[in-house]
This record gives structure tokens, C-alpha cells and sequence, in this order.
């Protein structure tokens, strides 16, 4: 009987194990994927629910800057004068004004659009770290920006204020900043101890946020009224979602602020052109991108990457930030293609509104700044662009330099998240995400990276133009190449002739060009892709332009072969 028992239990225990095991092997892929659930249980937040931790102090209606308007303009001593002038050349934006501003201002009437101010939201939101990174930034303008989030983030979500100190030299910075932010009980500061830039900074705080969601701010913002909620909202519903706030500008002469104007409701959204530099345009009208309400998000190619909301598992989960890009630049691209080509998607939420001071001209005083930026660049491209990186290094002779010189580091790592995460090409980015890009045609000659020689094609011959290699400043034939949108490589001037592979016979020469008019060359054999290890590829043949002595051919690709290898130059 007992044996009998034993049995049965040990069966049961069988049983069940194998039931769970199933059920892993059934769940496994959700384990690992994203999103979270999120339970809203009924009902919206009432207004005291979202009551701030702290409440403005009366307001001196006449005092400089009160309500968001303009520093007033006021007779200026002679020392009144040089301070202005030293705090514009140290901060880019005028913090003589700004030290003269009440740390508390309100910004007056709610003016936004009627839809957001009468927005409610579910009694689900997630709860929220605000990280602030800062290098030497005035007191003020750190301070302004903290009380702000105080005065306007529901308590019930902001879970801590982090300040990360990007090893700022200002003393103000240092110990009294220590002293002031304990009375503020939920702001902490946290430091790098070696200037390293943004990124890294910004990961310092990520790292150790309490909160759901990460809320990033630049150290010199305001928050507009109800800015905080409509952010955590959107990816309470879409937690793939990385949200940035409508950025409106304060002024960084008067440090007024731009509220948004009743009526006006034209939205910005962020771009970039191939010298990879960041840029805004008017977001496509509602019709067009399927918008219903004045609430809806407005999907953005790009942003401007400094005022953002994510989750925190979603920002590990996309791969954080490239922790090798320095100082400042290209991670605000870097993200924004990445969310993008990895699944997730970038979106701008009209009903957030937040200031920004967008300061004149950066003296950025990091050494060597133009250098790091453009290397920074450089990963991006490298990781994200595929082929398109050669428009990229044709408009940018330095970020040129840097890749041919092997400067940019090892982007190894880069390259496995985007394997791991099975992210979309660039190609299919451009089309489905800015289709209105400006894909401009790449021209020049073609280097073999293998030897000093260009591609190089006797125009004597009126067919099945002959190809060899011949020194780059060869003048008895044309080295002068196009390659198109259309994935072709044409032979300027006249463009008639493309590149064209004759499949099982290792053969390649210039042949009259396909149809045009289409995505792709109207002849597979004359569809070239630049790959991730520059070389041009036929897709197919699967094959590769190689050289041999002068002449070139067509044989199987290796990565690491160098005669396989071309450069734009
Ligand atoms: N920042 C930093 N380290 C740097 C450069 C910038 O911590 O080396 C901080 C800076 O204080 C600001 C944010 O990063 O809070 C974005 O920099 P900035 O405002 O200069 O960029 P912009 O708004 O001009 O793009
Ligand atoms: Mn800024």
C-alpha cells in the first residue's frame, strides 16, 4: 500500500514537473521579450491624486521673469555689465538674467491645446526617475530646472530626482550643491569622477534609478504644467515607446518662455540630413500620419535626445547607450535609429511640454570636440547606416578620415545587440519610418582598399566597357562613378552605363542601364550593395567585386579580403 502511495506521488510529481516544464518551454519566449504587463484597475486619477511634492510659493506677479515672461532690460551698472557678459561666454545663454529669476516662477495659464488640458488617465501609470546630468551648469538654471519637476510631477509618481555630476570643476557644484538638495529629500546627487561626457553620465543614473520609467531632462529646463503624466501614459500603452516632450524654446538672452499658443497647433518633429547633424521639420499633417486627436503621439524619425521618457527595462532591454560615445554628440541619432530598427518606436506627445534653453553656439570645452563628435559619428554609422554610411562619409571628409583610419574603436558589441535584437536594415528605416528623406547619389572614384589603384574605365570602347585598376590619378580614362539610391554604380558623366555582373562567368563590365524608376535597378545584375565590410555585393549572385592584378572580377565575398574591399574617395 505504501508502495502503491509512492507510486501515485511519484507520478503526480512527474506529471507536474512535466506540466511546468512545458509551460516554460510555451512561455519561454515571452520571458524574454518585451513589454511588461500593466493592470489598470478602473477609474481615473482625481485631481489631488496628482498633487506635486511641492507646492509654488506665492508668486511675485511683478517680479524679473514672473509667469514665464521675458527678463526685463534694466539701466546696468558697469559690474552689472561684465557679469552678463562672463556668465554668456561660461554658459551660452544669459545667466545674469537667470540668476535674477525666482527659482520658483510658474508659467502661468494652462495653453495648451483644450484636448490635453481636459486629458484624464487610468489609475495605472508607472512611476517615474528623473535623471538630470550636468556639467558646470549654473545654479540656477540646475536649480530652476529641479524645482520645476518638484512644482509639477505628481508625487505619487516621481520617485527621485538623480542628479549626475559629469565631474563639474565649479565649486557651487560640489558640496553646498550636497548641503541644498537634503532638505529636497527625494533629490540625491551622484557623480562620475572623471569627465567622460553624457552618455556615460546619464547611464551613472540609469543605473541606479528606483523608477519604472527613466525620465531624462537637460540640467537647464522647465516643466510645463501636466508634462510629466501624458509621457508616462504613452508607455503605460505602448511600453516600447521611447516619448519625448513638444521642447519649446526658452529664450536664452530674455529666458522667456514659449508656452505653447492657444489655436497654433503645428508640430515639430526631428530630422537629420547626411552630414548626420540633428534638425527639426514640421511633422506631416494629422490626415497623412493617421492622427485623430489632439493628444495622439507624433511619430519622430529622430530626436533631439536630451528630454526623454523610457522604460527602464525597455531602455536595458534596446541596449542603453553606446558607453564608448564621449563627452557629447551622435547618441541622440544613435538612439533614435536603434528604437527604430530594433522594434520599438520614437514618438513626440503634443500634451508634454517642457522648456528648454537652447544656448547660442557650443564652445564645447572638452578637447579635441570636433574630433570626438565626428568620431562619435562615426560608431553610429558604422552599427546603424549599412551602405548609407557612404553618404555620410562623402559630405564629411573627416568622419571619412576616421573610418579609414581605424579611429572610431571597436564597435563590436554594437554590432551583436543589433543581431541579438534582429533589428531592420536602414534601407528599411528610410522607407517606412522618414520616407520624405533626400537620398542624395554618392559620386566619386572607387579606391580598392587592397592597393593604391581606382577602378579605372577605357571610354574608347564603345561596348562592354573595359575595367581595370590603374593609379588613382590616372587621366587616360574615367574614374569618376555614381552610386545610386537604386543601388546601382553608374559611369559618370553621362550615366548611361551601370556596373553589371555576367553570372557564372566571373565577368563584370559597363552595361546600358535598366529601366529607371524604380527601387532597385530593373537588372539583378546590376544591383550592387555596399556592405558592412565595403564590399559591393550582388545579391543575386551572392558575389563580389574583387580585384586581381589589373583586372577585376567577380568571385565569392570574404569578409576580411582587401582586395574585395572599396572606398568612395
Ligand atoms: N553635459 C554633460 N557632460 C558633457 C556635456 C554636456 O553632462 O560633457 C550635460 C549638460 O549639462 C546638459 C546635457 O548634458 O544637461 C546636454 O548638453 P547640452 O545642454 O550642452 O546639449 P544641447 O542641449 O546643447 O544639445
Ligand atoms: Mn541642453
Amino acid at each position: 500500500m505504501c508502495k502503491g502511495i509512492c507510486r501515485r506521488t511519484y507520478r503526480g510529481i512527474v506529471v507536474t514537473l512535466c506540466l511546468l516544464f512545458s509551460l516554460y518551454v510555451i512561455l519561454y519566449p515571452y520571458n524574454n521579450t518585451f513589454p511588461p504587463a500593466v493592470n489598470c484597475p478602473r477609474g481615473f486619477y482625481v485631481k489631488a491624486e496628482l498633487r506635486p511634492h511641492l507646492q509654488r510659493p506665492p508668486q511675485d506677479r511683478a517680479g524679473q521673469g514672473a509667469g514665464g515672461s521675458a527678463f526685463a532690460l534694466q539701466p546696468m551698472s558697469p559690474e552689472g555689465q561684465k557679469e552678463k557678459t562672463q556668465g554668456f561666454a561660461k554658459s551660452r545663454f544669459n545667466q545674469f538674467a537667470s540668476d535674477r529669476i525666482s527659482l520658483h516662477r510658474d508659467l502661468g495659464e494652462d495653453t495648451r491645446h483644450p484636448d490635453c488640458v481636459e486629458q484624464k488617465f487610468w489609475r495605472c501609470l508607472p512611476n517615474t526617475s528623473v535623471i538630470i546630468v550636468f556639467h558646470n551648469e549654473p545654479w540656477s538654471t540646475l536649480l530652476r530646472t529641479v524645482y520645476s519637476v518638484l512644482h509639477t510631477a505628481p508625487a505619487a509618481l516621481l520617485t527621485e530626482i538623480l542628479l549626475v555630476d559629469d565631474a563639474s570643476t565649479d565649486d557651487h557644484l560640489k558640496k553646498p550643491l550636497d548641503e541644498y538638495v537634503k532638505q529636497l529629500k527625494i533629490v540625491r546627487v551622484l557623480r562620475q569622477s572623471k569627465r567622460k561626457g553624457l552618455v556615460t553620465a546619464r547611464l551613472v543614473g540609469a543605473k541606479a534609478a528606483q523608477g519604472e520609467v527613466l525620465t531624462f531632462l537637460d540640467s537647464h529646463c522647465e516643466c510645463f504644467t501636466g508634462w510629466l503624466e501624458p509621457l508616462l501614459a504613452r508607455i503605460a500603452e505602448e511600453p516600447t515607446s521611447v516619448v519625448s516632450p513638444r521642447i519649446v524654446k526658452i529664450d536664452k538672452d530674455s529666458l522667456k518662455f514659449h508656452k505653447p499658443l492657444p489655436g497654433l497647433h503645428n508640430y515639430s518633429r526631428g530630422t537629420f540630413d547626411w552630414k548626420l547633424t540633428f534638425g527639426w521639420d514640421h511633422s506631416p499633417p494629422n490626415e497623412k500620419i493617421g492622427r485623430k486627436t489632439e493628444t495622439d503621439p507624433i511619430r519622430t524619425p529622430t530626436f533631439a535626445g536630451g528630454l526623454f521618457s523610457v522604460y527602464k527595462s525597455y531602455f536595458e532591454h534596446i541596449g542603453t547607450y553606446d558607453d564608448q560615445m564621449e563627452f557629447w554628440g551622435a547618441e541622440n541619432l544613435e538612439m533614435s535609429f536603434r528604437v527604430w530598427q530594433c522594434g520599438g518606436q520614437l514618438e513626440i506627445i503634443p500634451c508634454s511640454v517642457v522648456g528648454h534653453i537652447f544656448g547660442s553656439q557650443s564652445p564645447y570645452n572638452f578637447p579635441n570636440s570636433s574630433f570626438v563628435i565626428t568620431r562619435n559619428l562615426v560608431r553610429l554609422a558604422e552599427v546603424w547606416l549599412d551602405e548609407y554610411k557612404w553618404f555620410f562619409y562623402r559630405m564629411d571628409r573627416a568622419a571619412a578620415f576616421i573610418f579609414k583610419n581605424n579611429l572610431f574603436g571597436d564597435v563590436t558589441e554594437r554590432h551583436k545587440l543589433r543581431k541579438r535584437l534582429k533589428c531592420k536594415s536602414f534601407f528599411w528605416y528610410l522607407k517606412n519610418i522618414y520616407p520624405e528623406v533626400h537620398v542624395p547619389d554618392v559620386y566619386g572614384k572607387l579606391e580598392n582598399a587592397g592597393q593604391d589603384c581606382c577602378l579605372n574605365v577605357d571610354d574608347r570602347k564603345q561596348q562592354q566597357q573595359s575595367l581595370q585598376m590603374l593609379k588613382c590619378d590616372n587621366t587616360c580614362g574615367i574614374q569618376y562613378f555614381q552610386y545610386t539610391v537604386r543601388h546601382e554604380v553608374r559611369l559618370n558623366p553621362d550615366n548611361q552605363w551601370c556596373l553589371h555582373e555576367h553570372p557564372g562567368k566571373f565577368l563584370v563590365s559597363f552595361e546600358p542601364c535598366g529601366l529607371e524608376g524604380q527601387e532597385t535597378a530593373a537588372t539583378p545584375e546590376q544591383v550592387w550593395l555596399f556592405t558592412e565590410t565595403n564590399h559591393l555585393k550582388n545579391p543575386s549572385s551572392g558575389k563580389c567585386l574583387t580585384v586581381a592584378g589589373r583586372m577585376v572580377i567577380m568571385s565569392e565575398c570574404m569578409p576580411t579580403r582587401l582586395s574585395q574591399s572599396w572606398i568612395f574617395l
